[in-house]
Formats: structure tokens, C-alpha cells, sequence
């Protein structure tokens, strides 16, 4: 499986730099976990490929370029673009995003061969398909509701936190999946800054490394992803300063595989 984080900024000549903005994972160059910089910083050949797009929660970081990239390919899809998220997540996105006032209401548009985007609802808890792979979702702790995700395709398997603050369903569930390749988690505030962190339902490498004492798999990779911009230096010094194992700062526009 191979997956990358969108770079979601850039340089004065528009060279992709390491500050996350957004967030879109992208899979196998087919599915992405959420949309933030999709409709931005896919190749051409990703653009192609991409049909299937998991969202966890309706957040501007995690969505804010998804209209764009259905109106990008509106003329030339020659099948949906399929949203798969929980009821609850989709009935925020036709309300506050997709509601013909900030874009169209595309779900109810066609092009000349069909309809151009649907919605595939999830529960929580039920395995479901998307594209090639097979997805479990989870409730974590964020201020709106959002969904940490197990990830597979057959062979490799992976988790995704999502945003979130303390958590003991997410645990539970990647720890009862037999393998385990890679986990990305996020770290969004700096250690200093753990009220803000904790009002905003959010980790510090802290409270990060609190949350992995309940991962039970051992020799993972463990990505650090979500890292507030403005704080990334010091991010970045206190994920290294805690000397977990298997952890990094994930980087975006690279290829990870597993
Ligand atoms: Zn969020
Ligand atoms: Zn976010």
C-alpha cells in the first residue's frame, strides 16, 4: 500500500515545502482519507484515478479544496465521484458546504454520462469497501463528530487518527487488527500549549505519546501528521525529544509504502 500526505504549501517559485496545512491522505494513487489539498496538489494522474474519497469530519482542513475538485473534473467524469463518510457527516457538508450557496448541491448534478458525486455512508464499527480497500471507522474525540480509521487491502494495513484528543475506542479498535503496518496520528500544539490543545480537542506530543502507552502492536511505523504550522519547529523538537520508536514527522509529498 502506498501512501502519501498532499502537500498542502509552497514556496515563492511553488515548490511544495514541509508545513501541513490541509489534510488529504492519498492511497494507491485511488482513495484519499480526507480532501483538504485535493483539489490542489494532485498529479494529473492522480486526478484521473481518484474516485473514492473518505472525509472523518466536516473541517475546513480537511475539505477546503473538495468542491474544487469536483468541479474540476464535472465534464469528464465518466462515474461518481464517491464521498463516503457517516450519515451525520454528510448531512453537515450538504448543509454547510455542497448547498448551492457556498457550491453546488453536486450530488444532485449529472454530466452527459451520469451523475457526478454520491454519497456512500458509513456506520462506525461495520467494515465497508472503498475503491480497492476495506475501511473500519471509529468514533475519536474532536469537537465535531469525526472518525479514526483502519485501513486495509488484504495485505497491508494501516490506521488514521484523524483529529482528535484522548481517545479509548480508536485504541481498542486497531489493537484487536491482527497486523498492524503504520499508524498516523496527529500532534497538532506544542507541549506549552496544552489548554488550547485540550479546548480544541487536539494532541500535544504529550498527550500523543500518553495515547500510544495503549497501542498494543510493537514495530510500527508511527507518523506524526496535523502539526500546527505556525508551531512546527518546536513540534517537530518535541516528537523527536520523546524517543519513541517507529515515530517520525511524517513528510509530505512523499511516498511511504507498506
Ligand atoms: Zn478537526
Ligand atoms: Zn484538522
Amino acid at each position: 500500500m502506498k501512501i502519501q500526505l498532499l502537500p498542502s504549501s509552497f514556496d515563492e517559485s511553488g515548490r511544495a515545502t514541509p508545513a501541513q496545512r490541509l489534510t488529504c491522505f492519498v492511497i494507491d494513487n485511488q482513495v484519499t482519507v480526507d480532501a483538504g489539498s485535493i483539489g490542489l496538489a494532485l498529479s494529473d494522474a492522480q486526478r484521473r484515478a481518484v474516485r473514492d474519497i473518505i472525509v472523518t469530519h466536516p473541517h475546513m482542513d480537511h475539505i477546503a479544496s473538495l468542491p474544487i475538485f469536483v468541479d474540476d473534473l464535472f465534464g469528464e467524469l465518466t462515474e461518481p465521484i464517491r464521498i463516503h463518510a457517516t450519515e451525520e457527516v454528510v448531512n453537515l457538508l450538504e448543509r454547510d458546504v455542497f448547498n448551492d450557496n457556498v457550491y453546488p448541491r453536486f450530488a444532485e448534478l449529472r454530466n452527459q454520462h451520469g451523475p457526478v458525486m454520491e454519497y456512500r455512508p458509513f456506520k462506525v464499527g461495520q467494515e465497508f469497501s472503498v475503491g480497492h480497500l476495506r475501511a473500519t471507522a471509529v468514533d475519536v474525540n474532536h469537537i465535531v463528530p469525526t472518525v479514526g480509521l483502519v485501513v486495509t487491502d488484504g495485505t497491508s494495513t494501516v490506521a488514521f487518527s484523524s483529529d482528535t484528543a484522548a481517545t479509548d475506542e480508536f485504541w481498542t479498535l486497531i489493537n484487536k487488527t491482527l497486523k498492524l503496518n503504520a499508524l498516523f496520528i496527529e500532534a497538532s500544539f506544542p507541549n506549552s500549549m496544552h489548554e488550547l490543545a485540550k479546548a480544541s480537542k487536539h494532541l500535544t506530543p504529550q498527550t500523543m505519546a500518553e495515547e500510544l502507552r495503549k497501542l498494543s502492536h510493537n514495530g510500527i511505523d508511527i507518523l506524526a501528521v496535523h502539526l500546527k504550522p505556525a508551531y512546527r519547529v518546536t513540534l517537530v523538537e518535541e516528537i523527536e525529544a520523546l524517543g519513541i520508536k517507529g515515530l517520525k514527522v511524517m513528510e509530505a509529498g512523499r511516498v511511504y509504502e507498506w
